[in-house]
């Protein structure tokens, strides 16, 4: 039911990042994995089930900033890639990343260690690090939250990705 071999995910997830901001939402769909955004409840970010016609779907919260959707996408995406075969039949996740208990699944097998994986590919897919280290050199720029802006990824994800502490503005709290 999977056309695509793993060697040619890949070289089109490498297509994709050579590309900033990265389009991940065609990466998904050239995966073919197809992205729908959905009235989620509130406190999830995301999920990935079977397609009813075979292979695997999306669903983002349409009420979510952008900048959140398209780590969500890489997140579920991040599932697919790494263990598919864990799926079953969906994974909801929390606005942490968490298999939601609150969501349409609750999917025993995912645990911390597979959210880890799901992250690291998201922040792989979405923050290259050759791209970052390009526009550092070529344009001087190391300001996260500029980086950020350019990778439309948020101050928080870019700030991890650079190992830069994030210390929060105190007057927004
Ligand atoms: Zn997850």
């Amino acid at each position: 039911m999977d056309k695509i071999s793993p060697s040619q995910k890949l070289t089109l997830v490498n297509h994709f990042r050579n590309n900033v901001p990265v389009d991940v939402e065609g990466l998904s769909f050239a995966l073919g994995v197809p992205v729908t955004y959905a009235d989620l409840a509130d406190n999830i970010s995301g999920m990935i089930e079977p397609h009813p016609r075979g292979g695997f779907q999306i669903f983002i919260n349409r009420k979510h900033p952008r900048t959140r959707q398209r780590f969500t996408i890489a997140h579920e995406l991040g599932h697919y890639i790494n263990h598919a075969n864990l799926i079953g039949s969906g994974i909801g996740d929390d606005r942490a990343y968490r298999s939601a208990d609150t969501g349409r699944y609750k999917n025993a097998v995912i645990g911390p260690k597979q959210e880890t994986e799901a992250n690291r590919f998201a922040a792989t897919v979405l923050m290259p690090l050759e791209a970052i280290h390009a526009i550092q050199h070529r344009e001087g720029i190391n300001d996260p939250s500029v980086l950020a802006k350019r990778f439309e990824v948020s101050e928080h994800a870019m700030h991890i990705r650079m190992g830069v502490p994030y210390e929060p503005h105190p007057l927004l709290f």
